[in-house]
C-alpha cells in the first residue's frame, strides 16, 4: 500500500486546486495524496432502487421519477419554513419532496418539470413523503450526475464523506478522481500474492476505486475489505514476529514442576484447585519448564481464581531457587496480594517483600539490597518494581496483575528492564548466560475476543471460566429511589448476621452540576444516621497510602462493617465476607466495572447480593444496567461492554500503545481479524525473517508501523 513518497506527495500537485479547497482539505487532515486516497465514505446512498410511486415501501432509499404537480411554500406554526414540490408518475399516485427552511428551495422547481426523487419515503396521511430529498432534474443534460473519469463507476451509487460543511461532494470526488487516475496504479502492494489469491483479493488500485467509485455495494465493500484484512495483517504480522522473537529469541531459566513440589504448592491451598485452574497451571508449568521466556496471558473471570493459580507459578519459581516478582496495579492490591501469600506462607520459608511506597526510606534501601543479594524469593509491589535501581539477584518470573493498565508497548519496556536493568545469573548453572524472566500477565477482567488479540496478540492465552464450586451467584437488583430505607434495612438485618458491606460512589467531592452523592458526604449521612449502631469506614483515592491500608486492613479484619468506598475497590479486593454491596449511580460506570464491583461480593460461600441505584440518561445507560442484570457471566459483559461503547473507547487506542486502527472495526471486523491472525502466524512460522522476496514489502510496512512500538528494530 505504500509507497512512502508517493503518498506523502502534497496535494497541492493536484492541477487546478485552489488555495481555498487546499484549506478545506486541510481541515479535515487531507493534507497529501495519501491522505486523500485514503479518506473513505463513511456510506453509500445507492440510487439504483428506481421505483413507482405505487411500488414504494418504508424502509431504506428509494428512487422515482415523475413530473412535477405543484409546488407549495409556507410557514408552519412553529415559524418554519417549508416548502413542498409534489411529483406524480402516473397522474393517481403521489410523492411529496419536503424541505425545511430553505425558502430557496423552491426555486430550483417548475411545474410539468420532469425531476428524480431520491430518499427513504414515509407514509403520511394518505401519500409518500420524503424528507430532503437528493434531487436530479432528468429534463436538462448538463444536470445529470457526472459520469465517467473512473472507469467503470455506477452514477446510481453515491459515497457519503465526512464532510465540512464547505467541501462540495462533487468537488471531493472530481479530485480523487484525479489522484486515482494518477497515483493508483503506482502503489505498491504489501500483500503477499499468495495472500491475494487466497482471498481474490482486488488489487491495491482496483480496491481504491471500488471504494471511492463503486460499480456495485458490494465491489465497495469488498476495496474496503481488503484495506481493512491488510490492516490487520500489518498488526499480526508484527505480533507475530514479537512473539517469535521473546520465545524464540529469548533464553529462560528452566523451572520444573516435580511432584513434590507439586504436592507441597497444594498443601498450601485449603481447597483444591478447579479444572480451569488445573488447566491454567499445567500450561504455565509447560511453559516454565521450557528454556524460552513464557509470555503468557492469565485471564479469568471476577472471582474465579486467578490469584491461586498466580501463587503457584510464583511458588515454582521459588522452589527452582529463582527470584519471583508479582506487580499489582495498585498499593491496596500489592498489599492483598502480600497478605494473601503471607497467609498460605505462614509456615514457610520462603522469604518475602513487600515493595511500596509506604515503605520508609531506611527500609527500602535495605529491601533493595536483599533483593539485589539474593536474599528475598518472592517480593510484590506496584510499578515501584520497575524502576530502574531494582535489581535482583536472579529472577525466573514476572507476573503483572494488569488491570488493562499495561499495553504491549509498555510490556517491551518491561522486558528490557527485566533483561538488562536486572541480571539474572543462574546460580546453580556452570553456564552462566544471561536468561530474561517467564513473563505472566492477568487482565483483572475478561476482555473481549477480538481484544485479546490485538492488545495481548503477542500472547499465549490462559483462561479460567469456571468459579469455584459452591458459590452463589450474585443477585442484582436495580432498586427506585424510594426504596433506599429498604435497602438499608437488608443492609442492617446483614450486619447484624455478622456480614460485611461495601456502598461505592462514583466520585470523591460532591459536584452539584454532576449531581453525585460523594463518598465522604454519603460516608458523613450513613455514620449518623441508618449505620449509627455499626462501624463504618471510609475509603477513596485521594487519602494517602497509610491511610488507605489501614482502612482495609481493618475492613478485613472486621473491625469494621460497611465500607464506603470509591471505585477504588473495584479490582481484586478480596474479602469474602463481604456480601452486600450498594452502587450508587451505577449508570456511571462502565459494564466491565459494575461486574468486577459485583465480583467483590461473591467471593465465600455465601450468596452475596447487589443493590443498584441509578438514574440512566441515555439508551446506552439503560441498556447497560439490563445488560448487566441478564447474566454474570463475565466473558459475555466484556462482549456487550464493547459492543454499547464501541471498540475505540472500549479500549483506548494511546492505553495499549498500538495506535488508532484505520479501517478496521474489533467489533464488526472480527472475521477478517482472524483470518489476518492465522495468515500472519502462518507466514512468520515459514518465513520468520520475512526474507523471501515476496515478503519485503510487507516486511517494509510491518516495520514502518510497529518496529519502534513492538521493539522490533532487530528484525531483518
Ligand atoms: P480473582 O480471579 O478475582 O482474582 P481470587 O484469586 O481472588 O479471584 O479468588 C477469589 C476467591 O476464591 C478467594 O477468596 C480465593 O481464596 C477463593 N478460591 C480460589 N480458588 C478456589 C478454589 N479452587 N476453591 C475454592 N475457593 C477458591
Ligand atoms: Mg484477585
Amino acid at each position: 500500500m505504500t509507497e512512502p513518497n508517493l503518498l506523502q506527495t502534497p496535494l497541492e500537485t493536484l492541477p487546478n486546486i485552489s488555495a481555498t479547497r487546499l484549506e478545506l482539505l486541510g481541515r479535515l487532515g487531507l493534507r497529501s495524496i495519501g491522505d486523500l486516497l485514503f479518506h473513505f465514505p463513511r456510506s453509500y446512498e445507492d440510487l439504483n432502487d428506481v421505483r413507482s410511486i405505487a411500488a414504494l415501501s418504508t424502509g431504506g432509499i428509494q428512487t422515482v421519477q415523475g413530473e412535477v404537480v405543484e409546488i407549495e411554500g409556507r410557514s408552519l406554526s412553529d415559524g418554519r419554513q417549508i416548502v413542498s414540490v409534489i411529483l406524480s408518475d402516473d397522474g393517481k399516485n403521489y410523492l411529496e419532496g419536503v424541505w425545511f427552511n430553505q425558502p430557496f428551495a423552491a426555486k430550483r422547481f417548475r411545474y410539468g418539470q420532469r425531476l428524480s426523487f431520491s430518499g427513504k419515503p414515509k407514509w403520511f396521511r394518505d401519500h409518500w413523503q420524503m424528507n430532503n430529498p437528493r434531487v436530479q432534474i432528468l429534463d436538462s443534460p448538463s444536470s445529470l450526475p457526472q459520469r465517467g473519469g473512473v472507469q467503470g463507476g455506477s452514477p446510481g451509487i453515491v459515497p457519503i464523506y465526512p464532510l465540512t460543511e464547505d467541501l462540495r461532494p462533487e468537488h471531493l470526488r472530481s479530485l480523487l478522481r484525479q489522484a486515482i487516475d494518477r497515483y493508483a496504479s503506482h502503489l505498491v502492494e504489501v500483500l503477499p500474492s499468495s495472500l491475494r489469491q487466497k482471498y481474490d483479493w482486488p488489487t491495491c488500485a482496483q480496491a481504491l476505486r471500488d471504494v471511492h467509485f463503486p460499480p456495485t455495494l458490494s465491489a465497495a465493500a469488498r476495496g474496503r475489505r481488503r484495506f481493512i484484512y491488510e490492516e490487520f495483517l500489518i498488526l499480526q504480522t508484527a505480533l507475530a514476529l514479537r512473539r517469535r522473537e521473546m520465545r524464540e529469541e529469548g533464553r529462560a531459566p528452566v523451572l520444573t514442576t516435580t511432584p513434590a513440589i507439586d504436592a507441597r504448592i497444594r498443601r498450601l491451598f485449603p481447597f483444591s484447585l478447579t479444572a480451569d485452574q488445573d488447566r491454567a497451571v499445567a500450561e504455565i508449568c509447560r511453559d516454565l519448564a521450557a528454556d524460552k521466556p513464557m509470555q503468557r496471558l492469565l485471564q479469568a473471570d471476577v472471582g474465579a481464581g486467578k490469584t491461586a493459580v498466580a501463587v503457584y507459578a510464583l511458588l515454582t519459581t521459588v522452589a527452582n531457587k529463582y527470584q519471583a516478582a508479582l506487580m499489582a496495579p495498585t498499593e491496596v492490591l500489592a498489599r492483598q496480594h502480600a497478605h494473601t501469600l503471607d497467609r498460605y506462607l505462614a509456615h514457610s520459608r520462603v522469604r518475602r517483600l513487600l515493595l511500596t511506597g509506604a515503605l520508609t526510606p531506611a527500609q527500602r534501601r535495605d529491601g533493595l539490597a536483599a533483593l539485589a543479594a539474593g536474599d528475598i524469593d518472592l517480593v510484590v509491589g506496584t510499578q515501584a518494581l520497575v524502576q530502574e535501581e531494582v535489581r535482583f539477584a536472579r529472577l525466573g518470573l514476572v507476573i503483572i496483575d494488569e488491570q488493562h493498565k499495561f499495553g504491549v508497548h509498555q510490556r517491551a519496556r518491561f522486558r528490557r528492564l527485566g533483561g538488562a536493568g536486572v541480571s539474572p545469573v543462574p546460580a546453580h548453572r556452570s553456564d552462566a548466560c544471561p536468561t530474561e524472566p517467564h513473563y505472566l500477565v492477568m487482565t483483572a477482567t475478561p476482555i473481549p475476543r477480538t481484544v485479546a488479540l490485538t492488545v495481548f496478540g503477542d500472547l499465549d492465552v490462559s483462561i479460567i471460566r469456571q468459579l469455584p464450586p459452591g458459590r452463589q451467584p450474585v443477585a442484582a437488583r436495580w432498586e427506585p429511589a424510594n426504596q433506599r430505607e429498604r435497602v438499608y434495612a437488608r443492609l442492617r438485618e446483614g450486619l447484624a448476621q455478622g456480614r460485611q458491606a461495601y456502598v461505592v460512589c462514583p466520585l470523591v467531592e460532591e459536584s452539584a452540576a454532576l449531581d453525585v452523592k460523594a463518598a465522604t458526604q454519603m460516608y458523613a449521612e450513613l455514620c449518623a444516621g441508618p449505620f449509627r449502631d455499626f462501624r463504618v469506614g471510609l475509603l477513596h483515592g485521594r487519602q494517602d497510602e497509610k491511610t488507605k491500608a489501614t482502612i482495609m486492613d481493618r475492613f478485613r479484619k472486621h473491625e469494621l462493617d460497611l465500607l464506603v468506598c470509591t471505585s477504588v475497590i473495584e479490582v481484586g479486593v478480596d474479602v469474602p465476607n463481604a456480601t452486600l454491596l450498594v452502587i450508587e449511580h451505577a449508570e456511571r460506570f462502565g459494564l466491565s466495572q459494575l461486574h468486577q464491583l459485583r465480583g467483590r461480593v461473591s467471593r465465600g460461600p455465601s450468596a452475596g447480593q447487589c443493590f443498584l441505584f441509578a438514574e440512566p440518561s441515555s439508551e446506552e445507560a439503560r441498556r447497560r444496567l439490563r445488560a448487566f442484570l441478564r447474566t454474570t457471566d463475565g466473558f459475555a459483559l466484556a462482549e456487550e461492554d464493547m459492543k454499547l461503547r464501541g471498540a475505540g473507547e472500549f479500549f483506548g487506542a494511546r492505553q495499549h500503545g498500538l495506535g488508532e486502527l484505520r479501517f478496521g472495526n474489533l467489533i464488526t471486523d472480527a472475521d477478517l481479524l482472524r483470518a489476518a491472525r492465522k495468515d500472519a502466524f502462518e507466514l512468520v512460522a515459514g518465513d520468520p525473517g520475512l526474507r523471501r522476496p515476496e515478503h519485503t514489502l510487507l516486511r517494509a510496512a510491518v516495520l514502518e508501523r510497529y518496529g519502534k512500538t513492538l521493539d522490533l528494530a532487530e528484525i531483518g
